[in-house]
């Protein structure tokens, strides 16, 4: 209240206790000293020490004119005594905040980003910091920014601290100055002993939190819905039942495949909530193991109006504490994979009836077209032997080439049958020391390596393979690196190196090489690039035996050439040490116990 209001309100009283005593004509002096009283108990208990001391020196000088002489002492008194003992009641309820508690001279109380107000215990406003200045202006009393519908409970806060030294943290609403609610966490604390004491007024601005909070439910409830939708579009059903057995959840897969609508589900106990499903399945003695949750994996057929699913249960025990006791049951489609299943395994089946037909007819043809060939080349051998010098020219060329002719077609008839051998048999598998397969190519084309400057490198891998293919694989790229070079002296060049999980091999010559076009195309059965008339060794098949091979064990064969220079056939086999493939059936190797042979 300010200095005038005051004046005037004193003024007032004045003028009322002197209206009531000229109307009622008093003008004794004890009636005259209780009314001038009144004035001044009243300004000094409303508004302290000084104001009741001026009111007593107002009123002392009012009663003179009234008041008798020999009673004016005790007017004086009386006066004195009165605006004295109302301005100490005054001073007793309305404490000055004392320097102990005046948290406006800190700093932090000025500083702090939260709301900080020293108020008295009816919510008067003696001090507000920085913050709460520029959000709420500068309010007389609390109740102006604190929401209406939460003033009862502000009061009562209010009441608590006055008595009990605090009060909060407790979440409030506050209207700001610009009419935007703010929530706020608030705390009292009374800063001195006396009940009377003015209270800090604490409040944390928790608009920021809410934002966030209301952020997060929205989050959640967008994912719950997502998730809920994913889950729904699952081929899946999923059966959430808690430690009573009763169904918490079910998505809408399930409700299809039992054709149970979900929300007659949620709430029953499984054996009512799945009861009229057993008249959809094939077997309505699975429908127990369900409800009673099996924990053994099992397929079943279910039959919802005219579709029918074979569906595989399996049923997972819950963990989390939430639903602890609980279970998910989940219901997987497999129809479609069943399907495929018995038509690939019916392929299969077909496929492996036809491979052995192939079989038999490959080795039937073969032997049987053997048989005349080897007739052929037996009688043009005789002829060659008996009737060469009977012969003119003509005849014996003719005779020739018959002879080479058939020797062609046996080379060509064995090249098939090693080709169609490979990969459909079980070949066995064995340790194979590739030293001891060089040995043997060394000692099977002795012949043929005679000036052949062959280079083989000190240590060679042992690998698990079928000793006969390394062999062929081998020998039939040393024996075109031989057959398709040029060069005085032939050199030839075998190396390897580790790559991830294979071996890599070269087979490097120094013969005419091979044009970029033809790279590829060299692995394809019969063909050859430099076919010779008189050359019937040559099949155009060695080259395709040799992929197979490599193809069989999981690696891959390319060639690398420069025409007139060379040629290096690289190709890969898989290390043992990290095949599976290879390493069951007792022959399992273990890394550095596999780890070279050496070449003599
Ligand atoms: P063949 O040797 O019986 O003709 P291959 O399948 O072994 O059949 O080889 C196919 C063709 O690839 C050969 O005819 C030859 O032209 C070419 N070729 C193979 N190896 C080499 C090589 N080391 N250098 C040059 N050409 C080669």
């Amino acid at each position: 209240m300010s200095g005038l209001t005051r004046i005037t309100g004193i003024l007032v009283l004045y003028g009322l206790a002197i209206f009531f005593l000229l109307g009622l004509g008093f003008y004794r002096g004890i009636e005259v000293i209780l009314v001038l009283s009144v004035p001044v108990a009243v300004s000094g208990g409303l508004w302290g020490m000084p104001a009741g001391v001026l009111s007593a020196v107002a009123s002392f000088l009012c009663s003179l004119p009234f008041v008798p002489d020999k009673l004016l002492p005790w007017a004086g008194m009386c006066y004195i005594a009165v605006g004295g003992g109302m301005g100490l009641w005054h001073r007793l309820t309305h404490p000055p905040v004392s320097k102990r508690a005046r948290p406006a001279e800190h700093q932090l109380f000025r500083r702090s980003l939260n709301f900080v107000y020293v108020i008295d215990a009816d919510g008067q406003i003696l001090e507000g910091n920085d913050r709460a200045h520029e959000v709420f202006g500068s309010p007389r009393r609390v109740w102006e920014f604190i929401h209406p519908d939460d003033q009862a409970r502000f009061r009562e806060e209010l009441g608590h601290a006055a008595l009990r030294g605090e009060a909060g943290p407790t979440k409030f609403r506050t209207i700001s100055h610009s009419k935007e609610m703010i929530p706020v966490e608030l705390k009292l604390v009374r800063l001195e002993q006396n009940r009377f004491a003015p209270l800090a007024l604490e409040m944390r601005d928790l608009s920021a939190l809410a934002e966030l909070e209301n952020k997060v439910r929205e989050a959640q409830a967008r994912y719950r819905y997502l998730i809920e939708d994913a889950i729904d579009t699952l081929n899946t059903g999923i059966l959430l039942l808690d430690k009573d057995q009763r169904v918490i959840w079910a998505n809408r897969t399930l409700e299809r495949f039992f054709d149970i609508d979900r929300d007659d589900m949620v709430g029953c106990e499984v054996r009512r909530a799945l009861g009229r499903a057993k008249r959809l399945l094939a077997n309505p003695d699975d429908l127990e193991r369900i409800i009673n949750g099996s924990a053994d994996p099992f397929i079943f057929t279910v039959r919802a109006h005219t579709t029918e699913r074979i569906l595989e249960y399996r049923s997972i025990p819950v963990a989390t504490e939430r639903y602890k006791g609980g279970r998910i049951d989940h219901f997987i489609d497999i129809t479609e994979k069943k399907r495929l299943e018995e038509s690939l395994h019916e392929k299969t089946k077909r496929l492996e009836e036809k491979n052995q037909q192939l079989e038999q007819f490959t080795h039937v043809v073969s032997h049987d077209l053997k048989e005349p060939l080897r007739t052929i080349s037996a009688f043009s051998q005789y002829l060659l032997e008996d009737y060469y010098e009977k012969l003119d020219d003509d005849g014996k060329d003719y005779l020739n080439r018959i002879n080479r002719a058939s020797l062609r077609m046996q080379n060509l008839i064995d090249d098939l049958l090693r080709l169609s051998r490979i990969g459909t048999r079980h070949e066995t598998l064995e340790k194979v020391y590739l030293s001891e397969v060089f040995e043997q190519i060394k000692e099977d084309m002795k012949a043929r390596l005679e000036n052949v400057d062959l280079r083989l490198p000190k240590t060679m891998p042992i690998i698990i393979a079928n000793r006969t293919h390394m062999v062929e694989l081998f020998s039939n790229l040393i024996s075109n690196a031989i057959k398709y070079n040029d060069k005085p002296l032939k050199r030839i060049e075998i190396g390897w190196s580790q790559q991830g999980e294979f071996y890599k091999f070269y087979v490097r010559d120094n013969g005419i090489g091979i044009e970029e076009q033809y790279r590829e195309k060299i692995f394809e059965l019969f063909e050859r690039l430099n076919p010779r008339g008189d050359d019937y060794e040559s099949t155009g098949a060695g080259l395709t035996i040799c992929k197979r091979i490599v193809e069989e064990y999981g690696g891959r064969i390319w060639v690398e050439s420069k025409v007139g220079e060379g040629s290096t056939f690289y190709f890969t086999l898989p290390n043992p040490r990290f095949s599976q493939r290879f390493s069951g059936n007792g022959t399992t190797i273990h890394g550095a116990a596999l780890a070279q042979s050496t070449l003599r």
